[in-house]
């Protein structure tokens, strides 16, 4: 890459499964670097592997996608659509010598790493203790035209040199040097005629321009042997910038044991994308201080790959709750409306007035709501009473609040009260109230906390006189009404 050359990065998903936790890092890093770069992101699907590859998922990965706020510029691309591409490029590498046809059974591949085998998709750690090169290696013409003839097709393979050492650099785990005696004659294009993920993605890769693969470190291992493909093609490898897995709080790598891990379970759960993308953000890679609370805004000027690190990085559920919290609580409150907006319909609660002529009486609501939220279905949850009159008591606000023997004489004395407040507005409520509880001698605390359950169902919930403002005088002496049949007398 010259200097003056904007970046070009990739995110490239293989639609085997929704996209998860590590996969939306993985491509919130490739977006946050592209956009501090002023560079490009391209979507490529890579989907090859018929056999794991299922079609329909795709539109769920651009879906939680673009959930999460991460425009690609390119794409997306599909490399089943390139196939071509990739044989065109092994016909290269087969007639400059750095592959050969192999004609072998999966048995006879002692290896264990045959023609036919399912190869490349991840973590290829552990066959390079088994590399061999394959018999077919040195075939000489003759016997190749036996083959040939016999109608075996074969795979072909990489042949991979014995001595020397394959070279690289990562971003993040520095300079690093493989013995090439370690790598085995890996298949590029399988008997099928479809290329293996090694060298789709190095074909890609080089017609794509990327300039910088950045990917999960199950992929460091599949590095040499790309970078060998590279040289046998004649292009200069990119940098590589492989960022630390994502483990559970047990340190195994991250599962469906340890709770949800798509992307789209914690946008139904009711997580923001933007606190969602603080949260990945920092699984990972750090901003050089302590800073937690990032803003996207920030998290672009911010990232660098230099502040990726090599330790693995920790999923805590509690810290992105936290997460979830900050963004619910902190921006201003126009910016969360719309999810709240979001999250009432899809509860059924919401009134179309809510973003007309009472779009400000929705956002004081919502603002009131907020410091006690965690998710968003909070607000058709606890706080449902704020949007619909269809509400629950709380079974345990009851037992507690309502159990004075007092109160059944003291309710209507309220609602008597609250009724000849004529400017119904915070303190006015508030001295009504508390001027009857001196004037009976109760504590103020008692008819306080009734009234809460009575008119939105809860234990705890916003302040009382602003929640009575809220609601209105209408709505909050027809609750009163009809909470005090249920109200134990005794
Ligand atoms: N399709 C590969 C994966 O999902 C992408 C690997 C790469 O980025 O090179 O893991």
């Amino acid at each position: 890459m010259t200097s003056n050359q904007k970046p070009r990065v990739r995110f490239a998903p293989s639609p085997t499964g929704f996209l998860h936790v590590g996969g939306a890092r993985t491509a919130l890093f490739n977006w946050l670097f592209a956009k501090h770069e002023g560079g490009t992101l391209l979507l490529r699907i890579e989907d090859t592997d018929v056999e794991r590859n299922k079609p329909e998922l795709v539109d769920g990965i651009l879906v939680a996608l673009r959930w999460l706020g991460i425009q690609w510029d390119e794409g997306p691309f599909f490399q089943s659509q390139r196939i071509e591409m990739y044989r065109a490029a092994t016909e290269h590498i087969l007639a400059s010598g750095a592959g050969y046809a192999c004609y072998c059974k999966a048995a006879a591949y002692t290896g264990g790493d045959s023609a036919d085998e399912n190869e490349g998709e991840g973590d290829d750690e552990g066959k390079a203790a088994k590399a061999v090169a394959c018999s077919c290696r040195d075939l000489t013409p003759e016997r190749r035209a036996a083959k040939e003839k016999e109608g075996i097709r074969p795979a072909i393979r990489f042949r991979t040199p014995r001595t020397g050492t394959t070279h690289f650099e990562d971003a993040v785990f520095g300079p690093r040097d493989v013995q090439n005696a370690e790598i085995e004659d890996f298949v590029l294009l399988r008997s099928s005629g479809l290329p293996t993920y090694q060298l789709s993605v190095v074909v890609d890769d080089i017609d794509m321009r990327i300039t910088h693969i950045i990917r999960g470190a199950d992929h460091l291992s599949n590095t040499p042997k790309q970078v060998l493909i590279y040289k046998a093609l004649g292009a200069e490898p990119p940098i590589f910038a492989h960022v630390p897995l994502i483990l559970g709080p047990d340190r195994t790598r991250l599962s469906k044991r340890h709770g949800a891990t798509s992307v789209g379970s914690y946008a139904e759960e009711g997580f923001l994308p933007e606190a969602f993308r603080n949260f990945l953000a920092l699984l990972g890679w750090s901003p050089g201080d302590d800073s937690e609370y990032l803003r996207t805004n920030e998290l672009i000027e911010r990232f660098s790959l230099s502040g990726v690190s090599r330790t693995n990085a920790i999923f805590d559920r509690a810290k992105l709750e936290w997460y979830n919290t900050q963004y619910l609580q902190k921006p201003p409150v126009e910016e969360i409306l719309p999810y709240v907006e979001a999250e009432l319909k899809r509860s059924g609660l919401w009134q179309e007035a809510w973003a007309s002529s009472e779009r400000e009486w929705f956002a004081h609501t919502v603002d009131l709501i907020r410091p006690r939220t965690r998710l968003l279905g909070d607000f058709s949850g606890w706080a449902r009473a704020f949007f619909t009159d269809d509400f629950d008591y709380e079974p345990e606000a009851r037992a507690k609040f309502w159990k004075d023997e007092k109160l059944p004489l003291l309710m209507p004395k309220l609602i008597k009260a609250l009724e000849a407040v004529t400017d119904w507005n915070h303190d006015a409520c508030d001295a009504s109230l508390r001027g009857m509880a001196t004037s009976e001698g109760v504590k103020a605390g008692l008819l306080i906390n009734a009234t809460r359950v009575a008119i939105v169902g809860r234990a705890v919930a916003p302040p009382l006189f602003e929640t009575m403002v809220a609601l209105g005088k209408d709505r909050v002496i027809s609750r009163l009404r009809r909470a005090l049949p249920a109200i134990p007398s005794r």
